[in-house]
Protein backbone atom coordinates (compact mmCIF):
# COMPACT_ATOMS: atom_id res chain seq x y z
CA UNK A 1 0.00 0.00 0.00
CA UNK A 2 2.69 2.52 0.81
CA UNK A 3 4.15 1.82 -2.75
CA UNK A 4 1.22 3.68 -4.25
CA UNK A 5 1.76 6.72 -2.08
CA UNK A 6 3.03 9.22 -4.33
CA UNK A 7 6.37 10.80 -3.19
CA UNK A 8 5.19 14.14 -2.17
CA UNK A 9 2.52 12.79 0.79
CA UNK A 10 5.83 11.35 1.78
CA UNK A 11 7.87 13.91 1.93
CA UNK A 12 5.44 16.32 3.79
CA UNK A 13 5.17 13.39 6.09
CA UNK A 14 8.88 13.33 6.70
CA UNK A 15 8.75 17.08 6.96
CA UNK A 16 6.43 17.02 9.60
CA UNK A 17 7.31 14.14 11.43
CA UNK A 18 10.77 15.79 11.61
CA UNK A 19 9.66 18.96 13.10
CA UNK A 20 7.67 16.65 16.39
CA UNK A 21 4.59 16.28 14.72
CA UNK A 22 2.04 13.20 13.75
CA UNK A 23 0.68 12.51 10.29
CA UNK A 24 -1.50 10.70 8.80
CA UNK A 25 -3.72 9.70 5.03
CA UNK A 26 -7.29 9.88 6.05
CA UNK A 27 -10.30 10.08 4.59
CA UNK A 28 -11.52 8.66 1.01
CA UNK A 29 -7.58 8.44 -0.12
CA UNK A 30 -7.93 5.26 2.21
CA UNK A 31 -11.05 3.72 1.33
CA UNK A 32 -9.64 3.33 -2.20
CA UNK A 33 -6.70 1.91 -1.20
CA UNK A 34 -8.57 -0.78 1.11
CA UNK A 35 -11.11 -0.79 -1.80
CA UNK A 36 -8.04 -1.57 -4.16
CA UNK A 37 -9.12 1.86 -6.25
CA UNK A 38 -6.87 4.75 -7.16
CA UNK A 39 -7.26 7.48 -4.65
CA UNK A 40 -8.18 11.02 -6.42
CA UNK A 41 -6.80 13.08 -3.59
CA UNK A 42 -4.79 12.48 -0.68
CA UNK A 43 -5.98 14.08 2.59
CA UNK A 44 -3.91 14.62 5.47
CA UNK A 45 -4.58 14.22 9.12
CA UNK A 46 -1.75 15.91 11.84
CA UNK A 47 -1.76 17.00 15.29
CA UNK A 48 0.44 20.16 14.11
CA UNK A 49 -2.06 23.31 14.07
CA UNK A 50 -2.86 25.36 10.98
CA UNK A 51 -0.35 28.31 12.03
CA UNK A 52 2.61 24.95 12.82
CA UNK A 53 1.94 24.31 8.86
CA UNK A 54 1.91 27.19 7.78
CA UNK A 55 4.94 27.75 9.34
CA UNK A 56 7.09 24.80 7.72
CA UNK A 57 5.60 25.19 4.19
CA UNK A 58 5.80 27.83 2.18
CA UNK A 59 2.87 27.65 -0.11
CA UNK A 60 -0.13 26.83 2.07
CA UNK A 61 -3.83 28.43 1.14
CA UNK A 62 -5.86 28.64 4.53
CA UNK A 63 -8.89 26.98 3.05
CA UNK A 64 -10.76 26.29 6.36
CA UNK A 65 -8.51 27.82 8.93
CA UNK A 66 -11.18 28.02 11.48
CA UNK A 67 -12.15 24.17 11.21
CA UNK A 68 -8.60 23.68 11.20
CA UNK A 69 -8.28 23.02 7.05
CA UNK A 70 -5.08 24.52 5.04
CA UNK A 71 -4.32 23.22 1.74
CA UNK A 72 -0.59 22.90 1.24
CA UNK A 73 1.31 23.19 -2.49
CA UNK A 74 3.81 21.34 -2.86
CA UNK A 75 6.09 19.69 -5.26
CA UNK A 76 2.53 20.27 -8.10
CA UNK A 77 0.45 18.84 -5.41
CA UNK A 78 -2.64 19.78 -3.63
CA UNK A 79 -2.79 18.65 -0.69
CA UNK A 80 -5.63 18.86 2.15
CA UNK A 81 -4.39 18.92 5.49
CA UNK A 82 -6.88 19.06 8.99
CA UNK A 83 -5.46 19.53 12.54
CA UNK A 84 -6.43 16.10 14.83
CA UNK A 85 -10.08 17.67 16.05
CA UNK A 86 -12.78 16.97 17.93
CA UNK A 87 -16.22 18.71 16.77
CA UNK A 88 -18.19 21.19 19.47
CA UNK A 89 -21.64 20.75 19.73
CA UNK A 90 -23.81 20.75 17.41
CA UNK A 91 -26.70 23.40 17.56
CA UNK A 92 -28.02 24.00 14.24
CA UNK A 93 -26.84 20.40 12.30
CA UNK A 94 -25.13 22.39 10.34
CA UNK A 95 -21.53 23.21 11.17
CA UNK A 96 -19.90 22.60 14.53
CA UNK A 97 -19.90 25.94 17.12
CA UNK A 98 -16.88 24.93 18.20
CA UNK A 99 -13.53 23.45 16.89
CA UNK A 100 -11.58 21.54 19.60
CA UNK A 101 -8.21 20.32 18.57
CA UNK A 102 -6.96 17.32 20.13
CA UNK A 103 -3.40 15.02 20.31
CA UNK A 104 -5.57 12.06 19.52
CA UNK A 105 -5.76 10.29 16.01
CA UNK A 106 -8.69 8.03 17.60
CA UNK A 107 -10.81 11.37 18.85
CA UNK A 108 -10.54 12.64 14.93
CA UNK A 109 -11.25 9.50 13.31
CA UNK A 110 -14.96 9.26 16.08
CA UNK A 111 -15.69 12.91 14.33
CA UNK A 112 -15.86 11.52 11.09
CA UNK A 113 -19.14 10.68 8.74
CA UNK A 114 -19.11 7.03 8.35
CA UNK A 115 -16.92 4.09 8.90
CA UNK A 116 -15.75 3.55 5.58
CA UNK A 117 -14.26 6.93 5.54
CA UNK A 118 -12.67 6.63 9.35
CA UNK A 119 -9.69 4.58 8.62
CA UNK A 120 -6.10 6.18 8.88
CA UNK A 121 -2.92 5.13 7.43
CA UNK A 122 0.70 5.19 8.82
CA UNK A 123 2.97 6.16 6.36
CA UNK A 124 5.88 4.98 8.36
CA UNK A 125 4.27 1.26 8.48
CA UNK A 126 1.73 0.89 6.07
CA UNK A 127 -0.56 0.09 8.94
CA UNK A 128 -4.11 0.87 8.84
CA UNK A 129 -5.41 2.41 11.94
CA UNK A 130 -9.39 1.33 11.87
CA UNK A 131 -11.27 1.76 15.40
CA UNK A 132 -14.69 1.76 13.77
CA UNK A 133 -14.30 -1.61 11.76
CA UNK A 134 -14.01 0.81 8.22
CA UNK A 135 -12.61 -2.64 6.43
CA UNK A 136 -15.03 -4.67 7.56
CA UNK A 137 -17.85 -2.44 5.70
CA UNK A 138 -15.59 -2.12 2.78
CA UNK A 139 -15.87 -5.98 2.32
CA UNK A 140 -19.35 -6.53 3.21
CA UNK A 141 -20.16 -3.51 0.97
CA UNK A 142 -22.20 -1.61 3.73
CA UNK A 143 -22.37 2.10 4.27
CA UNK A 144 -22.80 3.26 8.00
CA UNK A 145 -22.78 5.96 10.27
CA UNK A 146 -19.75 5.98 13.10
CA UNK A 147 -21.65 5.37 16.46
CA UNK A 148 -25.54 6.35 16.68
CA UNK A 149 -26.41 7.16 13.31
CA UNK A 150 -29.35 9.35 14.51
CA UNK A 151 -26.82 11.55 16.50
CA UNK A 152 -24.47 11.99 13.72
CA UNK A 153 -27.31 13.08 11.19
CA UNK A 154 -28.27 15.34 14.05
CA UNK A 155 -24.90 16.64 14.24
CA UNK A 156 -24.34 17.60 10.48
CA UNK A 157 -27.75 16.83 8.33
CA UNK A 158 -25.56 16.89 5.15
CA UNK A 159 -24.27 13.09 6.10
CA UNK A 160 -27.65 12.05 4.85
CA UNK A 161 -26.58 12.94 1.63
CA UNK A 162 -23.15 11.77 1.68
CA UNK A 163 -24.46 8.26 2.75
CA UNK A 164 -26.57 8.34 -0.13
CA UNK A 165 -23.81 9.93 -2.43
CA UNK A 166 -21.15 7.16 -1.19
CA UNK A 167 -23.69 3.91 -1.45
CA UNK A 168 -24.00 5.02 -4.86
CA UNK A 169 -20.62 6.03 -6.14
CA UNK A 170 -19.36 2.68 -4.67
CA UNK A 171 -22.48 0.32 -5.41
CA UNK A 172 -22.56 -0.05 -1.63
CA UNK A 173 -26.31 -0.74 0.84
CA UNK A 174 -26.95 1.12 3.38
CA UNK A 175 -26.74 -0.74 7.11
CA UNK A 176 -30.10 -0.67 8.17
CA UNK A 177 -29.94 1.39 11.29
CA UNK A 178 -28.51 4.06 9.32
CA UNK A 179 -30.87 3.96 6.78
CA UNK A 180 -33.40 3.94 9.37
CA UNK A 181 -31.86 7.35 10.91
CA UNK A 182 -31.54 8.70 7.54
CA UNK A 183 -35.24 8.57 7.07
CA UNK A 184 -36.33 10.05 10.28
CA UNK A 185 -33.82 13.09 10.00
CA UNK A 186 -33.64 13.60 6.66
CA UNK A 187 -35.47 17.04 7.62
CA UNK A 188 -31.96 18.03 8.92
CA UNK A 189 -30.90 18.77 5.56
CA UNK A 190 -33.55 21.77 5.48
CA UNK A 191 -31.16 23.67 7.30
CA UNK A 192 -27.61 22.58 4.83
CA UNK A 193 -26.42 25.74 3.20
CA UNK A 194 -27.62 25.57 -0.59
CA UNK A 195 -23.55 25.23 -1.73
CA UNK A 196 -23.13 22.09 0.62
CA UNK A 197 -26.11 20.31 -1.01
CA UNK A 198 -24.99 21.55 -4.55
CA UNK A 199 -21.76 20.08 -3.84
CA UNK A 200 -22.56 16.87 -2.65
CA UNK A 201 -24.88 16.84 -6.23
CA UNK A 202 -22.32 17.53 -8.26
CA UNK A 203 -20.73 14.78 -6.56
CA UNK A 204 -23.48 12.26 -7.28
CA UNK A 205 -23.89 13.32 -10.63
CA UNK A 206 -20.43 12.55 -11.14
CA UNK A 207 -20.85 8.86 -10.20
CA UNK A 208 -21.15 6.34 -12.90
CA UNK A 209 -24.62 5.81 -11.83
CA UNK A 210 -26.06 8.67 -10.42
CA UNK A 211 -30.22 6.72 -10.49
CA UNK A 212 -28.61 4.67 -7.52
CA UNK A 213 -28.20 7.59 -5.31
CA UNK A 214 -31.54 9.63 -7.00
CA UNK A 215 -33.58 6.24 -6.11
CA UNK A 216 -32.07 6.34 -2.14
CA UNK A 217 -33.45 10.02 -1.82
CA UNK A 218 -36.68 8.86 -2.86
CA UNK A 219 -37.20 6.22 -0.30
CA UNK A 220 -35.64 8.15 2.43
CA UNK A 221 -37.58 11.45 1.55
CA UNK A 222 -34.54 13.80 1.02
CA UNK A 223 -35.37 14.33 -2.77
CA UNK A 224 -38.94 15.49 -1.81
CA UNK A 225 -36.92 18.49 0.52
CA UNK A 226 -34.32 19.05 -1.84
CA UNK A 227 -35.73 18.57 -5.28
CA UNK A 228 -39.17 18.25 -4.44
CA UNK A 229 -40.18 19.31 -7.92
CA UNK A 230 -38.38 15.88 -9.19
CA UNK A 231 -40.48 13.86 -6.41
CA UNK A 232 -43.39 15.07 -8.18
CA UNK A 233 -42.90 12.98 -11.26
CA UNK A 234 -42.49 9.94 -9.09
CA UNK A 235 -45.54 7.78 -10.72
CA UNK A 236 -46.54 9.88 -13.15
CA UNK A 237 -47.41 7.51 -15.77
CA UNK A 238 -46.68 8.17 -19.69
CA UNK A 239 -47.83 6.28 -22.94
CA UNK A 240 -46.60 4.53 -26.06
CA UNK A 241 -42.47 4.24 -26.32
CA UNK A 242 -42.25 5.00 -22.20
CA UNK A 243 -41.89 1.78 -20.03
CA UNK A 244 -41.20 3.83 -16.98
CA UNK A 245 -42.69 7.00 -14.70
CA UNK A 246 -41.44 10.40 -15.44
CA UNK A 247 -39.04 10.31 -12.24
CA UNK A 248 -37.19 6.83 -13.22
CA UNK A 249 -36.69 7.47 -16.75
CA UNK A 250 -35.79 10.62 -15.33
CA UNK A 251 -32.40 9.39 -13.64
CA UNK A 252 -32.13 6.47 -16.03
CA UNK A 253 -31.47 9.03 -18.75
CA UNK A 254 -28.81 10.87 -16.46
CA UNK A 255 -27.56 7.68 -15.82
CA UNK A 256 -26.84 7.51 -19.91
CA UNK A 257 -25.57 10.80 -20.22
CA UNK A 258 -22.05 11.37 -20.11
CA UNK A 259 -20.43 11.77 -16.64
CA UNK A 260 -18.04 14.35 -17.63
CA UNK A 261 -20.32 16.42 -18.25
CA UNK A 262 -22.18 18.03 -15.11
CA UNK A 263 -24.84 19.96 -17.51
CA UNK A 264 -25.82 17.05 -19.51
CA UNK A 265 -26.02 15.34 -16.88
CA UNK A 266 -28.21 18.17 -15.44
CA UNK A 267 -30.14 18.46 -18.49
CA UNK A 268 -31.08 14.73 -18.65
CA UNK A 269 -32.20 14.60 -15.42
CA UNK A 270 -34.34 17.75 -15.52
CA UNK A 271 -35.59 17.55 -18.95
CA UNK A 272 -39.12 16.11 -18.22
CA UNK A 273 -39.68 17.82 -15.08
CA UNK A 274 -42.05 20.15 -16.34
CA UNK A 275 -44.78 16.73 -17.50
CA UNK A 276 -46.29 16.44 -13.56
CA UNK A 277 -47.75 20.56 -13.78
CA UNK A 278 -48.69 19.96 -17.67
CA UNK A 279 -50.24 16.76 -17.86
CA UNK A 280 -53.25 16.79 -19.15
CA UNK A 281 -55.82 13.38 -21.14
CA UNK A 282 -55.89 13.04 -24.67
CA UNK A 283 -59.58 11.83 -25.54
CA UNK A 284 -58.18 8.51 -25.68
CA UNK A 285 -58.18 8.66 -21.46
CA UNK A 286 -54.03 8.58 -22.34
CA UNK A 287 -51.59 10.89 -20.26
CA UNK A 288 -50.06 14.43 -22.28
CA UNK A 289 -47.62 16.35 -21.62
CA UNK A 290 -48.21 19.59 -24.06
CA UNK A 291 -45.57 21.63 -23.57
CA UNK A 292 -43.58 20.29 -21.24
CA UNK A 293 -40.64 21.60 -22.73
CA UNK A 294 -40.63 24.66 -21.86
CA UNK A 295 -41.84 23.98 -18.21
CA UNK A 296 -38.55 21.79 -17.41
CA UNK A 297 -36.98 24.47 -18.84
CA UNK A 298 -38.78 27.19 -16.55
CA UNK A 299 -38.37 24.72 -13.72
CA UNK A 300 -34.84 23.63 -14.26
CA UNK A 301 -33.68 27.45 -13.92
CA UNK A 302 -35.36 27.82 -10.98
CA UNK A 303 -34.28 24.73 -9.30
CA UNK A 304 -30.63 25.34 -10.31
CA UNK A 305 -30.74 29.47 -8.63
CA UNK A 306 -32.04 27.85 -5.72
CA UNK A 307 -28.84 25.22 -5.56
CA UNK A 308 -26.39 28.41 -6.74
CA UNK A 309 -25.54 26.34 -9.77
CA UNK A 310 -22.98 29.21 -11.99
CA UNK A 311 -25.10 31.33 -14.38
CA UNK A 312 -23.68 29.75 -17.27
CA UNK A 313 -25.07 26.27 -16.34
CA UNK A 314 -27.71 27.30 -15.51
CA UNK A 315 -28.40 28.91 -18.84
CA UNK A 316 -26.94 26.09 -20.57
CA UNK A 317 -29.16 23.42 -19.55
CA UNK A 318 -32.46 25.51 -19.34
CA UNK A 319 -31.95 25.81 -23.15
CA UNK A 320 -30.75 22.60 -24.12
CA UNK A 321 -33.83 21.15 -22.11
CA UNK A 322 -35.96 24.19 -24.00
CA UNK A 323 -34.77 22.55 -27.45
CA UNK A 324 -35.11 18.75 -26.52
CA UNK A 325 -38.56 18.28 -28.03
CA UNK A 326 -37.48 18.44 -31.91
CA UNK A 327 -39.23 15.46 -34.06
CA UNK A 328 -36.87 15.32 -37.43
CA UNK A 329 -38.05 12.95 -40.21
CA UNK A 330 -36.92 12.22 -43.57
CA UNK A 331 -39.29 14.84 -44.87
CA UNK A 332 -37.33 17.76 -43.55
CA UNK A 333 -36.72 20.55 -46.23
CA UNK A 334 -33.32 21.66 -45.60
CA UNK A 335 -34.83 25.06 -44.98
CA UNK A 336 -36.38 22.91 -41.89
CA UNK A 337 -32.43 22.03 -41.20
CA UNK A 338 -31.34 25.37 -41.23
CA UNK A 339 -34.21 26.46 -39.01
CA UNK A 340 -33.16 23.86 -36.41
CA UNK A 341 -29.71 24.93 -36.36
CA UNK A 342 -29.97 28.09 -36.12
CA UNK A 343 -32.88 27.84 -33.32
CA UNK A 344 -30.52 25.33 -31.18
CA UNK A 345 -27.50 26.88 -31.96
CA UNK A 346 -24.33 25.59 -33.85
CA UNK A 347 -22.31 25.06 -30.69
CA UNK A 348 -25.45 23.55 -28.51
CA UNK A 349 -25.97 20.96 -31.39
CA UNK A 350 -24.02 18.07 -30.42
CA UNK A 351 -25.23 18.53 -27.15
CA UNK A 352 -28.78 18.32 -27.80
CA UNK A 353 -28.12 15.38 -30.19
CA UNK A 354 -25.76 13.72 -26.63
CA UNK A 355 -29.42 14.42 -24.74
CA UNK A 356 -31.68 12.95 -26.95
CA UNK A 357 -29.77 9.88 -27.27
CA UNK A 358 -29.72 9.84 -23.30
CA UNK A 359 -33.40 10.32 -23.32
CA UNK A 360 -34.52 7.30 -25.27
CA UNK A 361 -31.90 5.51 -23.66
CA UNK A 362 -33.89 6.28 -20.50
CA UNK A 363 -37.24 5.14 -22.08
CA UNK A 364 -36.89 1.47 -21.75
CA UNK A 365 -32.92 1.62 -20.05
CA UNK A 366 -31.55 0.29 -23.68
CA UNK A 367 -29.30 1.48 -26.20
CA UNK A 368 -32.03 3.53 -28.39
CA UNK A 369 -32.28 3.18 -32.13
CA UNK A 370 -29.86 6.32 -33.58
CA UNK A 371 -31.12 5.80 -36.87
CA UNK A 372 -33.39 9.64 -37.26
CA UNK A 373 -30.86 11.41 -34.76
CA UNK A 374 -28.02 10.08 -37.08
CA UNK A 375 -29.08 11.09 -40.77
CA UNK A 376 -30.13 14.44 -38.90
CA UNK A 377 -26.42 14.65 -37.67
CA UNK A 378 -25.52 14.10 -41.11
CA UNK A 379 -27.68 16.77 -42.70
CA UNK A 380 -26.83 19.05 -40.32
CA UNK A 381 -23.58 18.61 -40.90
CA UNK A 382 -23.94 19.20 -45.15
CA UNK A 383 -25.79 22.28 -44.29
CA UNK A 384 -22.29 23.44 -42.39
CA UNK A 385 -20.36 22.29 -44.42
CA UNK A 386 -21.75 24.32 -47.64
CA UNK A 387 -21.31 27.14 -45.00
CA UNK A 388 -24.78 28.78 -46.40
CA UNK A 389 -25.75 32.06 -44.13
CA UNK A 390 -26.86 31.03 -40.39
CA UNK A 391 -27.17 34.52 -39.71
CA UNK A 392 -28.65 38.06 -40.57
CA UNK A 393 -24.44 38.79 -40.30
CA UNK A 394 -24.12 36.27 -43.53
CA UNK A 395 -26.38 38.24 -45.64
CA UNK A 396 -24.62 39.89 -48.91
CA UNK A 397 -26.93 42.93 -48.52
CA UNK A 398 -26.20 45.41 -45.13
CA UNK A 399 -28.49 47.67 -43.62
CA UNK A 400 -26.97 50.16 -45.52
CA UNK A 401 -26.87 49.48 -48.70
CA UNK A 402 -30.66 48.61 -48.47
CA UNK A 403 -31.45 52.43 -47.07
CA UNK A 404 -29.07 53.65 -49.72
CA UNK A 405 -30.80 52.02 -53.05
CA UNK A 406 -34.47 52.64 -51.67
CA UNK A 407 -33.99 55.61 -50.16
CA UNK A 408 -35.79 55.04 -46.73
CA UNK A 409 -36.07 57.37 -44.62
CA UNK A 410 -35.02 56.45 -40.78
CA UNK A 411 -37.12 54.16 -39.36
CA UNK A 412 -38.12 50.00 -38.65
CA UNK A 413 -38.24 49.58 -42.35
CA UNK A 414 -35.03 48.47 -42.86
CA UNK A 415 -35.32 45.84 -40.01
CA UNK A 416 -38.22 44.65 -41.27
CA UNK A 417 -37.17 44.30 -45.23
CA UNK A 418 -33.61 42.26 -43.78
CA UNK A 419 -35.49 40.01 -41.65
CA UNK A 420 -37.46 39.07 -44.77
CA UNK A 421 -34.26 38.60 -47.05
CA UNK A 422 -32.72 36.67 -44.36
CA UNK A 423 -36.05 34.19 -44.50
CA UNK A 424 -35.68 34.23 -48.03
CA UNK A 425 -32.42 32.81 -48.40
CA UNK A 426 -33.20 30.55 -45.22
CA UNK A 427 -35.65 28.95 -47.88
CA UNK A 428 -33.14 29.19 -51.14
CA UNK A 429 -29.51 29.79 -49.79
CA UNK A 430 -28.95 30.49 -54.09
CA UNK A 431 -30.92 34.10 -53.24
CA UNK A 432 -27.86 34.91 -51.41
CA UNK A 433 -26.57 37.73 -53.92
CA UNK A 434 -26.28 41.26 -53.67
CA UNK A 435 -28.14 41.98 -56.95
CA UNK A 436 -31.04 39.30 -56.51
CA UNK A 437 -31.47 40.90 -52.88
CA UNK A 438 -31.90 44.18 -53.64
CA UNK A 439 -34.35 43.31 -56.33
CA UNK A 440 -36.03 41.30 -53.39
CA UNK A 441 -36.08 44.00 -51.29
CA UNK A 442 -37.34 46.23 -53.81
CA UNK A 443 -40.34 44.01 -54.36
CA UNK A 444 -41.09 43.47 -50.56
CA UNK A 445 -41.19 47.20 -49.71
CA UNK A 446 -43.14 48.56 -52.99
CA UNK A 447 -45.52 45.17 -52.53
CA UNK A 448 -45.50 44.57 -48.99
CA UNK A 449 -44.81 47.64 -46.86
CA UNK A 450 -45.83 50.56 -48.50
CA UNK A 451 -48.99 49.10 -49.51
CA UNK A 452 -49.40 48.28 -45.97
CA UNK A 453 -50.35 44.65 -46.55
CA UNK A 454 -47.37 44.47 -43.81
CA UNK A 455 -47.29 46.09 -41.10
CA UNK A 456 -43.88 47.83 -40.34
P1 LIG B 1 -14.00 11.79 -2.19
O1 LIG B 1 -13.37 10.62 -2.86
O2 LIG B 1 -15.35 12.11 -2.73
O3 LIG B 1 -13.10 12.99 -2.02
P2 LIG B 1 -13.75 11.64 0.65
O4 LIG B 1 -14.08 10.53 1.62
O5 LIG B 1 -12.32 12.05 0.59
O6 LIG B 1 -14.31 11.21 -0.74
P3 LIG B 1 -14.31 14.36 1.33
O7 LIG B 1 -15.59 15.11 1.16
O8 LIG B 1 -13.12 14.77 0.55
O9 LIG B 1 -14.67 12.84 1.06
O10 LIG B 1 -13.98 14.39 2.88
C1 LIG B 1 -12.77 13.86 3.42
C2 LIG B 1 -13.04 13.14 4.74
O11 LIG B 1 -13.51 14.08 5.71
C3 LIG B 1 -14.12 12.09 4.66
O12 LIG B 1 -13.60 10.84 4.27
C4 LIG B 1 -14.62 12.06 6.08
O13 LIG B 1 -13.77 11.30 6.91
C5 LIG B 1 -14.51 13.50 6.51
N1 LIG B 1 -15.74 14.27 6.30
C6 LIG B 1 -16.07 15.02 5.22
N2 LIG B 1 -17.26 15.61 5.37
C7 LIG B 1 -17.72 15.22 6.58
C8 LIG B 1 -18.90 15.52 7.33
N3 LIG B 1 -19.86 16.30 6.83
N4 LIG B 1 -19.01 14.96 8.54
C9 LIG B 1 -18.04 14.16 9.06
N5 LIG B 1 -16.92 13.86 8.41
C10 LIG B 1 -16.74 14.39 7.19
MG1 LIG C 1 -11.51 13.69 -0.55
Amino acid sequence: MIRRIPFQIKEIHDILRNAGFDCYVVGGAVRNLVLGTPPKDWDLASNAQPDHVMKLFRKVIPTGVLHGTVTVLYKGLHVEMTTFRIDGSYSDSRRPDSVEYTSSLLEDLKRRDLTINSMALNIETGEIIDPHDGRGDCKRKLVRAIGIPEERFDEDGLRILRALRFAGRLGFSIEPSTFAAMKSRAKNLLGISAERIRMELEGILESEKPSVSFQGMAETGVLRLILPELDACRGVEQRELHLFDVFTHSILACDAAPARDQGLRLAALLHDIGKPPVRGEGEDGLPRFHGHESESARLAWNILQRLKFPSAVIKRVSHLIAQHMFSYDSTWSDAAVRRFIIRVGRENLEDLFTLRTADAQGMRNLPADARGLEELRQRVSSVLSREEALSLKDLKVSGDDIKKTLVLPPGPAVGKILGFLFESILEDPALNEREKLLHIAKNFYTTRLQTGAEKI
